[in-house]
C-alpha cells in the first residue's frame, strides 16, 4: 500500500512534552503548496501503555476538544507513565467549520475507516490513524456527543464484540470512565466506524455521547474531564484515585430502541432526556409547518426504558432520528 502523506512535526516516541501538528499536504485555490495542520500533543515518560485520545471525530461535538485541550496544556511529562497521544480535533477541517463532516470533501470521519492513503483529506486522516497511530495504542478514547442534530443523556459506551477478551477490557474501561449513564451500544451501521477499526485491532475503545445540540455545558465538560482522568488512571498512565459516582446501566438490544420520523415538520418532544417511558407511550409529535387544523403525526415507544437521545433542532425531516430509548439493567 502507498505511504500516507501525513507527517507529524514532532516525535511520537521521545520522552517529554511535545506540541505540534499532523501535517497533511493539501493543495487548493487559496494555498497552492498548503497543508492541513491538525494540532497534536505527545507526552511520553518511559515505558508503559499508550493512550490515543481524540475529540471532534465529528466537528460539532465539543466536550472532547475541551477536555483534551486542558489535558495537553496541563500535563507534565513526570505525571505520565507511558504515553499520551492527544488529537483534540480528529476531523480538523470539520471542527474548524463547526460541522459534523468535512467542508473539503463532506467526509464523515466515523464512516471513513480504514481510509485510503491516496483518497480524500478525510480518508487520508483515517488511513494515518488506521496504519500509524492505532498500532501504537493500547487504549483509544474517542469523545462524541450529539452535535447540532441530537442531544443525549451523558453516557460512556462499549460494544458487544466477538472477541470476548477485548469486549471485557472495553466494558471495564467504560466503567472506569464512569459517566452518569453506561451503555451497551448497538450501532445503526458499524461499517467504516473508527470504533470498529479500534476493536478489530484488539485495542480497548471507550466512546461517549456526552450531550449535544452543537455546544457543551459545564456539566458535560466536567463529565468528560473526570472520565478521561479515570480511564488514564485505570490504565496506569496517570497516578491517583479514580472518582467513582453512581451510574445507570443501559443497553440497546435491538432496532426497537430507535424512533425515526417518517415526515417533515415541527418537532415536539413529549418526554425529557432521562425520563422513563413505557412501551406505547407517546414520545414525540410532528406538527405540520404549513397549515393549521391538522393532527400531528405521533411517535410511540417500541419498548420500556429511558429516553436517552432526542432530535435537537425545532424542525425535523423525514428519516431523522426522533428519539432513542435505552433499556435499564445490565
Ligand atoms: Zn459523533
Amino acid at each position: 500500500m502507498k505511504e500516507n502523506p501525513i507527517s507529524p512535526t514532532i516525535p511520537l516516541d521521545q520522552d517529554g512534552v511535545h506540541h505540534g501538528f499532523l501535517k497533511l499536504p493539501y493543495s487548493r485555490d487559496d494555498s497552492a503548496w498548503g497543508s492541513v495542520m491538525i494540532p497534536l500533543t505527545v507526552i511520553r515518560n518511559g515505558e508503559g501503555p499508550t493512550a490515543l485520545l481524540t475529540g471532534a471525530n465529528h466537528g460539532d461535538e465539543y466536550e472532547g476538544p475541551i477536555a483534551l485541550q486542558e489535558l495537553a496544556a496541563n500535563t507534565k511529562a513526570e505525571d505520565v507513565t507511558g504515553r499520551l497521544i492527544i488529537v483534540p480535533a480528529f476531523n480538523y477541517p470539520a471542527f474548524r467549520a463547526g460541522t459534523r463532516t468535512s467542508p473539503i470533501d463532506r467526509g464523515n470521519m466515523n464512516r471513513s475507516f480504514p481510509g485510503r492513503p491516496d483518497g480524500t483529506v478525510t480518508e487520508k486522516i483515517a488511513d494515518y490513524f488506521q496504519r500509524t497511530l492505532l498500532p501504537l495504542a493500547d487504549v483509544a478514547v474517542d469523545f462524541h456527543s450529539g452535535g447540532k442534530t441530537l442531544d443525549f443523556v451523558p453516557f460512556a459506551a462499549a460494544h458487544i464484540l466477538d472477541d470476548k477478551t477485548t469486549e471485557e477490557a472495553c466494558f471495564s474501561a467504560m466503567k472506569a470512565f464512569n459517566a452518569p449513564y453506561s451503555v451497551q451500544l448497538l450501532e445503526i451501521d458499524s461499517a467504516g466506524m473508527y470504533d470498529t477499526a479500534v476493536e478489530e485491532m484488539g485495542k480497548v475503545l471507550v466512546t461517549t455521547e456526552l450531550g449535544g445540540g452543537g455546544s457543551s455545558s459545564a456539566r458535560s465538560n466536567a463529565i468528560a474531564k473526570k472520565g478521561l482522568r479515570n480511564v488514564l488512571i485505570h490504565f496506569g498512565i496517570l497516578q491517583g484515585q479514580k472518582q467513582i459516582d453512581p451510574t445507570v446501566s443501559l443497553s440497546m438490544p435491538d432496532d426497537d430502541c430507535f424512533i425515526f420520523s417518517q415526515g417533515a415538520g415541527l418537532f415536539e418532544i413529549m418526554k425529557d432526556l432521562g425520563e422513563p417511558v413505557a412501551k406505547g407511550d407517546l414520545v414525540a409529535r410532528v406538527w405540520p409547518v404549513d397549515r393549521t387544523g391538522e393532527a400531528p403525526a405521533e411517535y410511540r415507544a417500541g419498548r420500556d426504558g429511558l429516553l436517552i437521545s432526542r432530535h435537537f433542532p425545532g424542525l425535523i425531516q423525514a428519516g431523522d432520528c426522533a428519539a432513542v430509548i435505552g433499556v435499564t439493567g445490565d
